[in-house]
C-alpha cells in the first residue's frame, strides 16, 4: 500500500465504496488523514463500517464541513457531469473543492518524492486491459519492477511502490482521466478511439476530449505511443506531432508507419530507430489473435522501447505472454468446436475484432444494449453461420440481423451456449466456432463482465460433463489474474 502522506492530518471526503474507493479510504487513514466517506449503496455502507470507516452523508453536509475538505475522492463510476452530475458532485462544486481519483492520489503521493518511479498511462477505446497487461509482462519479464492496475486488477493505492527505477503501467479509462487533473505520465499511450461511454461523456466530442487528456502536461522528457489505425487518434497524432511538446511514436497493428511500431501481416517491426527492426512473429502466438491484438502488442511494445527493453527481450516475452481472461480466451475444445469466451466485448467495435478472427461462427450475443447499432458488423456477418440472441437486446438484434445471419432466440446464456453447440455439431463444419462475444453490457442478466464470462466457461463444461466420451474441456490456462 502507497499511504497517501501529503494529505496526513487533513479531512477528506470519499464517495464511493468499491474497491478503489476503499482502498483509498484505507491509504489516507494510513497516512493519518480523516476520512468521511459514503455510497449511495448500503451495502457498501456496510462493509466499509465493518472495516472502520467513518460514514457521513456527504451530500447532507453543509458548507463549513465542506470547505474543510482537502479533497474529494470519488469513485470513476460515479457521473461527473453526463447525464447528470452527482449531488456530492455538485456539493464539492459549489463549495470549491477539488475532485480526484484514487490515481491522482497516487501520482501526487509519488511526485512528492526527489525521484520516483515512472508513469504509464494507458487508454483507448479497447485493448486497455490487454495492452496494460501486456506492458506489463514485458517489463517484468525483462527484469524490470513493474506494478499493474489502475482500471483493471488491483486498485492503483494497494500496489507496493516499485522503486525509482521501476513503472506504475495504469489502465485509465475516460472517467479515470477525468478524475486526474494533474497527472502526468511518462509515457502515455492511446490505442484507438471508437464511439463507447458516450452518455456519460455528453457524445463524442466530450469523449475524445476526454481521452486527450492522458496527454495532458505532457513535455521534453515524455512520450506519446498512438494508435493511428482510426481516424481521430490518426488527428490527435498530427497535432501532438505539429505542437511538438512531446515526443510521438505513432504505431499501427495493420501496416506500416515510418518512425513507429508496426505490424504487416503478423510480424511486427520497431522503426523508431529507422531500422524496421523485427521484433516478433505475432501470427505464431496464439493468446494475441487477430490485428487488433496486433495493435495491442505494437502499443506495448513502443512503450517497452522506449523504457529501455531490447528488441528480443520484448520478442520473447510476447511470445509466452499467457492472455486474460474474458478477452477472446479460449475455454475448451469439443469434437473439433472450439468454445471462445469474448465475454470483454461490450461493444460493436470489440465483436468486430472477434468475428474478424474465425470462420462459421455461432455467435452468442445480447445482454443491456449500448445506443449502437449493428452496422459495424456487416460485412462480417458472411462468417457468422447462426446467431443466438440472449437478454433485452434480443429483439432489437434480431430484427438487425433479419434476412442477413438465421437467429434463434435463446433467453439466457446457459439455453444460448447448448443451442449453440448442438447447431455447430449438427453443422458438422470444420473449425467451428462457438463465440460469445455479446456487443452489450451484461448488467440485465449478470453483475458485470466476469461473471458472464463465467457463466460462459460453467455452460460449456456443463455440455462437456453431459456428453459421453470424445473431447475434453481445456484445464484453465495460467491466465494473468486481473
Ligand atoms: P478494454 O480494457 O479497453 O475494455 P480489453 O483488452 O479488455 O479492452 O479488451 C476488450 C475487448 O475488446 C476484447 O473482447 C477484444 O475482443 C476487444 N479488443 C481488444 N483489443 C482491441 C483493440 N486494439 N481494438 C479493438 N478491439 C479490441
Amino acid at each position: 500500500m502507497v499511504p497517501v502522506t501529503y494529505l496526513a492530518g487533513r479531512n477528506v471526503a470519499v464517495f464511493g465504496l468499491g474497491r478503489s474507493g476503499l482502498s483509498a479510504a484505507a491509504a489516507l487513514a494510513a497516512a493519518g488523514a480523516r476520512v468521511r466517506a459514503w455510497d449511495d449503496a448500503a451495502p457498501r455502507r456496510a462493509t466499509a463500517g465493518t472495516l472502520g470507516i467513518e460514514l457521513v452523508d456527504l451530500a447532507a453536509l453543509d458548507d463549513g464541513a465542506w470547505r474543510d475538505f482537502a479533497c474529494l475522492v470519488l469513485s470513476p463510476g460515479v457521473p461527473l457531469t453526463h447525464p447528470a452530475p452527482h449531488p456530492v458532485v455538485t456539493r464539492a462544486k459549489a463549495t470549491g473543492t477539488e475532485i480526484v481519483g484514487d490515481i491522482e492520489l497516487l501520482g501526487r503521493t509519488v511526485a512528492a518524492d526527489a525521484a520516483r518511479p515512472r508513469l504509464i498511462g494507458v487508454t483507448g477505446t479497447n485493448g486497455k486491459s490487454t495492452t496494460t497487461a501486456l506492458l506489463g509482462h514485458v517489463l517484468a519479464a525483462s527484469g524490470r519492477a513493474a506494478r499493474v492496475g489502475g482500471n483493471l486488477g488491483t486498485p492503483v493505492l494497494d500496489l507496493d511502490r516499485p522503486g525509482v527505477d521501476g513503472f506504475y503501467v495504469l489502465e485509465m479509462s475516460s472517467y479515470q482521466l477525468d478524475l486526474a487533473p494533474s497527472l502526468t505520465f511518462d509515457i502515455a499511450i492511446l490505442i484507438n478511439i471508437s464511439p463507447d461511454h458516450l452518455d456519460r461523456h455528453g457524445g463524442m466530442d466530450g469523449y475524445v476530449a476526454a481521452k486527450r487528456k492522458i496527454f495532458d502536461r505532457q513535455g521534453a522528457g515524455c512520450v506519446a505511443v498512438i494508435g493511428v489505425d482510426d481516424p481521430i487518434s490518426q488527428g490527435i497524432c498530427r497535432d501532438l506531432r505539429d505542437a511538438g511538446r512531446q515526443r510521438v511514436i505513432p504505431v499501427s497493428g495493420a501496416g506500416p508507419v515510418e518512425g513507429g511500431v508496426f505490424v504487416v501481416n503478423g510480424t511486427l517491426r520497431d522503426d523508431t530507430e529507422g531500422r524496421a527492426e523485427t521484433v516478433a512473429d505475432l501470427s505464431r502466438i496464439a493468446t494475441l489473435p487477430g490485428i487488433h491484438n496486433w495493435q495491442n502488442a505494437a502499443c506495448a511494445t513502443a512503450a517497452a522501447r522506449v523504457a529501455g527493453v531490447p528488441a528480443e527481450e520484448i520478442g520473447a516475452a510476447l511470445s509466452g505472454y499467457p492472455g486474460l481472461a474474458h478477452r477472446l480466451e479460449q475455454v475448451a475444445t469439443m469434437d473439433g468446436i472450439r468454445y471462445i469466451n469474448d465475454s470483454k466485448a461490450t461493444n460493436v467495435a470489440a465483436v468486430a475484432q472477434a468475428l474478424a478472427c474465425y470462420d462459421d461462427i455461432y455467435w452468442i450475443a445480447g445482454g443491456r444494449a449500448k445506443d449502437e447499432g449493428l452496422d459495424a458488423l456487416e460485412s462480417l456477418l458472411p462468417r457468422v453461420a447462426h446467431a443466438f440472441l440472449i437478454g433485452e437486446a434480443a429483439d432489437r438484434f434480431a430484427a438487425a440481423l433479419k434476412g442477413r445471419v438465421p437467429v434463434t432466440q435463446s433467453g439466457d446464456l446457459a439455453t444460448a451456449v447448448a443451442r449453440a453447440s448442438d447447431a455447430a455439431r449438427r453443422d458438422g463444419r470444420a473449425g467451428a466456432v462457438v463465440l460469445l462475444s455479446p456487443a452489450c453490457a451484461s448488467f440485465d442478466q449478470f453483475s458485470d463482465f466476469e461473471a458472464r464470462g463465467e457463466a460462459f466457461r460453467s455452460a460449456v463444461a456443463a455440455l462437456d460433463a453431459r456428453r459421453a466420451g470424445g473431447g475434453r474441456t481445456e484445464a484453465k490456462p495460467p491466465r494473468l489474474m486481473v
